[in-house]
């Protein structure tokens, strides 16, 4: 479930009860990452008299079928994009952000928009944005954490998975995890001082969703994250934004330019059937392919300055132009082998800062 008490918080499905657990030495000098969501083998289980609680050691982690970064999820089934219809205002451009950005964290995941504060709109506007998501391909639920309109539907797409919620702050997202898990006492609009825990990586953490009676499926498990700032988006190639648009790829696949970005190109199948693709939907996908030309200008830039030793030469003929000094690593898109270097120092600081606590 979360880190706690130098170890962690472990839930065994078996016994039904939450286990107090720390990690075997050999593990942490494997460096062994455990995150909110792993599954784990336990030794030397212990149960307490009322057999709800009790500790146990961690002695290996199970493989992950995926990690979700920032925070760090491992095993996610399914993803949550929560929006409110008003207050603030339903913004199709981050929604569609959201979800281009998670499908790229997590391909074979589905991702699902629930859209909240239903109780502030007219049935055609629900409708609306219904109409949108579902021929995007992805289930839409109308939700009020208010009236509790959506809330059933939403137990029953929770039941039996580890779940993730995300979303711009505002939306409602502690006041739908207040009613689905009453225990919780997650604190309402309180942000100041939800922005201080909730920035930080290391708010990883899984709730109990209660099993919901007259279903036969058991508790789901959801863990609520912080939204996402526009600099930590994941950017396709141009090229592929299209296959995150399933109502604008399936004209694609038949625009006979290989290299068509389906933005003015001449004679482009896209194009030719634009106004079948929901307006705001193909607003989204313009503004995202701008965005990954950007992000690929850079990435270019910065990449061919790599190798070039301490100086490159640009302008004019080979040799006879201006040099100037190389990238310092700061502007270098990290590679594969740094990224899983900072994973294993982000654990060693979390295991610091516990020591410390203790
Ligand atoms: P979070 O930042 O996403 O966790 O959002 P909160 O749960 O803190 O809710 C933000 C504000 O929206 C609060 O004032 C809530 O009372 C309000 N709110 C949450 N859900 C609903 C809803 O379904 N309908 C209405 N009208 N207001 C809601
Ligand atoms: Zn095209």
């Amino acid at each position: 479930m979360r880190r706690h008490a130098g170890g962690y918080l472990v839930h065994s499905d078996e016994l039904d009860a939450v286990l107090q657990c720390p990690v075997r030495a050999r593990l942490k000098k494997e460096g062994t990452s455990i995150f909110a969501g792993d599954r784990v083998d336990l030794d030397e289980v212990e149960l307490t008299d009322n057999k709800e609680r009790g500790s146990a050691v961690i002695a290996a982690r199970l493989d992950r079928q995926n990690l979700l970064t920032r925070p760090y999820i491992a095993n996610v089934d399914q993803v949550i994009i929560v929006q409110a219809i008003h207050q603030p205002e339903f913004n199709s451009l981050l929604c569609d952000r959201y979800l281009v950005h998670l499908q790229l964290e997590l391909p074979a995941v589905r991702t699902f928009v629930c859209v909240n504060k239903c109780d502030l709109a007219t049935d055609e506007e629900i409708s609306a944005l219904r109409n949108i998501y579902e021929s995007a391909g992805h289930s839409m639920i109308a939700l009020s954490a208010k009236t509790g309109l959506g809330m059933e539907e939403l137990r029953r797409q929770l039941a039996g998975n580890r779940s993730v919620l995300t979303g711009p702050s505002g939306v409602g997202k502690s006041s739908i995890l207040n009613v689905l898990n009453p225990e919780l006492h997650l604190k309402v609009d309180v942000h100041e001082e939800l922005l201080v825990g909730r920035h930080t990586t290391s708010a990883s953490e899984l709730y109990q969703v209660p099993a919901d009676h007259g279903h036969e499926i058991g508790p789901g498990w959801i863990a609520d994250t912080p939204g996402y700032s526009l600099d930590q988006l994941r950017h396709p190639e141009p090229a592929e934004v299209a296959w995150q648009f399933p109502e604008l790829a399936q004209f694609a696949e038949e625009c006979k330019f290989s290299d068509c970005l389906h933005l003015a190109e001449q004679n482009c199948n896209v194009l030719a059937h634009v106004e079948r693709i929901p307006k705001s939907r193909y607003e989204s996908y313009c503004t995202i392919v701008a965005e990954a030309q950007q992000e690929r200008k850079f990435r270019q830039e910065t990449s061919q300055k790599v190798d070039a030793g301490a100086v490159k030469y640009v302008g004019g003929e080979q040799g006879r132009g201006k040099a100037i000094p190389k990238l310092s690593n700061r502007h270098r898109a990290p590679s594969r082998r740094k990224e899983k270097q900072q994973l294993h120092d982000y654990d060693r600081a979390e295991d610091a800062d516990l020591d410390d606590d203790e």
